[in-house]
């Protein structure tokens, strides 16, 4: 029986789970998502400190400084960052302080260089500061106990930063799940070997890992596999120890030499059409004593992205305890018409562009609906959705569209 991809989909997601998170360093953890509710142990600013290079002072003893009356103070001291050798300011005074340093209590702003004849022993004051200014007060930016990442939050540069600013050397993150990457097929070579008119590269372990490195896991690519059911067993088994998750491409259709089908089908992996094109035939389950889910693409290299985009994308995500969606999915009008088999999802190459004010955004199809076309689909970027019970579009009909790398 036919299923939807939609289908497909949810009953995949509900067979897996977040890893399990933990304490990682800061630098590792970009990236993932933050498995706890971070909250402060300390304020930032730590302590009230100077935003400018200049004097601190008591504002209400500068008062009406102005140019042709300067208010002259003597100079106890000078407060570089990282220095705490003067903690008070004596009334009357006034202390150099550099960006950064420690507010001496008593003092409440600070007198820029600016406004100053920059003494040494006294200090001539031509501007009044008000209360406050130029202090940078503890706890003003983020309080202690203040949640400052919450969990599920995937860390980006400035949550790194913020993390470390708050003295946290790890925090608790979700790892990045180790994909395997085998491909099958007696007729493919390496990159880089001599190839005839009966071989051809094996580009699918590359498109599929390179797509799970990007999606965040850390992709092992294994390889070439021949059409041998016990060679396919025996590269699978030596691969299970290092995987969260496996993804194997080919050999999954109705021909007579679909090594995976016929090594895993007995296995308890579920083979079936799903309702879509390019991508019908599909398998997912799990295998090996660990029970690592594995996800079986077909051959085609069109069909074998597709997949992974529908169905692995989403499982990685959820591994990595995030929200499971695909790409972002926008509408745009057709430029051309398409036309798409009844009964079956379309997954199109195409061409999205904005128009010059930024709110008219078009679609062309790139290519034909072949799922051989690998030229095309790396031309294309995004994926142009036609639904199940529609079989033609004409140009203006507004289309669902997932944006792929480069739409933007
Ligand atoms: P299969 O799903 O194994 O029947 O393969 C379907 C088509 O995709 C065939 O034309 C294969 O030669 C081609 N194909 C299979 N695996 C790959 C691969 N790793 N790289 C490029 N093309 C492939
Ligand atoms: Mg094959």
């Amino acid at each position: 029986m036919t299923i939807t991809p939609d289908e497909y989909r949810a009953r995949i997601l509900g067979d897996i789970e977040p890893m399990a998170a933990f304490p990682q360093p800061l630098m590792e953890c970009l990236g993932l998502a933050c498995a706890e509710d971070v909250h402060a142990d300390v304020p930032l600013p730590g302590f009230d400190n100077s935003a400018m290079d200049g004097y601190a002072v008591r504002y209400a003893e500068v008062a009406d400084a102005s140019a042709d009356r300067p208010v002259q103070l003597p100079v106890v001291g000078e407060i570089g960052a990282g220095q705490a050798n003067l903690l008070a300011l004596p009334p009357g005074a006034a202390a150099k302080i550099m960006t950064g340093a420690p507010l001496p209590t008593g003092a409440d702003a600070v007198v820029p260089y600016e406004w100053t004849d920059r003494g040494v022993a006294q200090v001539r004051i031509e501007q009044q500061p008000d209360e406050g200014q130029h202090v940078r007060y503890a706890g003003e930016d983020v309080a202690v106990g203040d949640l400052v990442v919450a969990e599920g939050t995937v860390l980006v540069p400035r949550h790194v930063g913020l993390l470390a600013c708050l003295g946290r050397a790890r925090v608790a993150a979700r790892p990045r799940p180790r994909v395997v990457v085998i491909s099958t097929g007696s007729e493919l070579r390496e990159p880089g070997q001599p190839v005839g008119h009966d071989s051809i590269y094996d580009g699918n372990s590359f498109l599929l890992a390179a797509a799970a490195r990007q999606a965040g896991a850390i992709a092992y690519r294994v390889g070439i596999v021949p059409d041998s059911p016990r060679d396919f067993l025996a590269a699978l088994e030596d691969q299970l120890l290092r995987a969260d998750l496996v993804i194997t491409s080919g050999g999954v259709s109705m021909g007579d030499y679909d090594v995976v089908k016929e090594a895993l089908a007995p296995r308890g992996v579920w083979f079936g059409p799903v309702a879509m094109q390019p991508g019908k035939p599909q398998g997912f389950g799990r295998v090996g004593t660990e029970q690592v889910p594995i996800f079986c693409l077909p051959g085609n290299p069109v069909s074998s992205f597709v997949s992974f985009e529908n169905f692995v994308l989403p499982a990685l995500r959820r591994l990595m305890g995030m929200r499971p969606e695909m790409r972002p999915s926008v509408t745009a009008r057709l430029t051309h018409a398409v036309r798409s088999p009844k009964g079956r999802r379309q997954f199109l190459r195409g061409d999205y562009q904005l128009d010059a004010s930024g709110a008219h955004a078009a679609v062309s199809p790139v290519g034909g609906p072949g799922s051989h076309l690998i030229g095309d689909l790396a031309t294309a970027n995004c994926l142009l959705v036609v639904p199940e019970d529609v079989t033609e579009l004409e140009p203006g009909a507004e289309v669902d569209v997932l944006l792929l790398d480069g739409a933007f």
